[in-house]
């Protein structure tokens, strides 16, 4: 499997044995857990607008499907190798084993900017893509859902062609849908309100909730970071900058979120914002605050830059944002780091919730929704946090300490077939 041999990919799997090792795991068990399951890459020509014809490439990997169907998003960025979305497929199946989901793990990807295309292309683009892996997903297989670069109309896009393919309509096959086609209610702000649930979290459980409010910087103003910010902001805290991939703005009193999406509804970027300075990404990242929130694409926080960081926590709202140099500079400082997989959990929360949604016909109402989401996630975040105290460990090791323990005990419990 040398195809997949990237730093992403190398830098998880080293995880997977740093926990194997600490905890006695079986070895043999580790071993069917360093490698994907299942994976395709595809071929995907597409009629560009201008009348030529483009190929791009598609991913779909399925890490592990011991505790139940493969779960995870589908990324449309130009960054998309086999390396990285087989390190998030990875990810996927530690995330969904830590909250205790009946789901494995999985991601898949195309090649592409998708700033860069029509809403046709992108239309054509997403269904070739379904179609060349229509065989892997399906509700009792292989759910994708939105990630980076994807949002909802593209999962309306997958389930139409999905359905169309069988027949009849199948809203299962994928989650993170339009609410009118069987998506669910509160999916669309889960993963950015999850990521507020946990900041919140470590403010009464690591913070010991000291100050009325606390300064809160956030990287990326996608859907994630946008969420995160509204929540935070509604709970009364100071959200004292913010950035996108245009660039960043600053203010020390804190940044009216409120007057801030309407600025973006109108413009499509933070820049220019009233009420606030100018600021570089990097120059974001190592600001005096008491939260960072990396919202964004993985690797921001590397060896260049980690021992400039002054956040007391950093909360991955992204997966993979902190390298593992940079995870042992910010511990030695001191600094807490609350790893993506449980951090950002919520969206695959709600997408379970979705699931069982569309597989019932049966749907719950909003309040429900986000009272179950905020239950899974502090039963997480406790969990998590008893662990460290317990071990004297970190909140990246014991989350994957009890994610990958999980995983192995059901592997040891379905046995190696044949
Ligand atoms: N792409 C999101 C994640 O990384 C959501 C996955 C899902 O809902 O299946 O967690």
């Amino acid at each position: 499997m040398k195809e997949m041999m990237s730093d992403a990919f190398l830098m998880e799997q080293r995880q997977l044995e740093r926990i194997g090792d600490l905890m006695n795991l079986d070895k043999n068990i580790i071993e069917r857990l360093k490698f994907p399951k299942r994976t395709l890459i595809v071929s995907l020509p597409i009629k560009m607008d201008n009348g030529e014809t483009k190929c791009f490439t598609g991913y779909r990997v399925q890490h592990d499907t011991a505790r139940g169907p493969a779960k995870g998003g589908i990324r449309y960025n130009s960054e998309v190798d086999l390396g990285e979305v087989s390190a998030l497929a990875m990810l996927m199946t530690w995330k969904c084993s830590l909250m205790n989901l009946p789901f494995g793990g999985a991601k898949g990807g195309i090649c592409c900017n998708p700033n860069e295309l029509s809403l046709g292309e992108l239309e054509r683009l997403t269904r070739r893509y379904t179609s060349e892996i229509l065989q892997m997903i399906g509700p009792e297989k292989d759910i994708p859902a939105p990630d980076v670069g994807s949002n909802e109309k593209t999962m309306g896009w997958i389930m139409d062609t999905y359905s169309n393919y069988h027949g009849y309509c199948i809203p299962g096959v994928v989650t993170g849908k339009p609410v009118e086609i069987g998506g669910s209610l509160g999916r669309r702000q889960a993963t950015g309100a999850g990521v507020a649930y946990t900041t919140r979290n470590c403010i009464n459980n690591i913070l010991n909730n000291s100050k009325e409010h606390y300064d809160i910087v956030i990287q990326g103003f996608g859907n994630v970071g946008s969420n995160a910010a509204k929540y935070l902001h509604d709970m009364g805290h100071k959200i004292i900058a913010v950035s996108d991939v245009f660039g960043g703005i600053y203010n020390k009193n804190g940044i009216n979120i409120d007057e801030l999406l309407k600025h973006i509804e109108k413009t499509k970027k933070v820049e220019g914002f009233k009420d606030s300075t100018p600021i570089t990404n990097e120059e974001l990242l190592i600001l005096e605050c008491d939260f960072l929130i990396p919202c964004a694409l993985g690797n921001v926080i590397t060896k260049n830059n980690a021992d400039k960081i002054k956040a007391k926590i950093v909360v991955e709202g992204a997966n993979g944002p902190v390298s593992s140099e940079a995870d042992e500079i910010l511990l030695s400082k001191n600094i807490k780091i609350i790893p993506g997989i449980l951090a950002n959990a919520g969206g695959v929360i709600v997408s379970y919730f979705e699931w069982v949604q569309d597989i019932q016909r049966l749907f719950w109402e909003e309040e429900e929704i986000m009272k179950n989401l905020e239950r899974l996630m502090a039963k997480s975040f406790n969990e998590v946090h008893k662990l460290t105290i317990e071990k004297k460990t970190d909140y990246r090791t014991a989350a994957l300490m009890i994610a990958i323990e999980r995983v192995a005990k059901a592997k040891e419990l379905r046995g190696l077939y044949p």
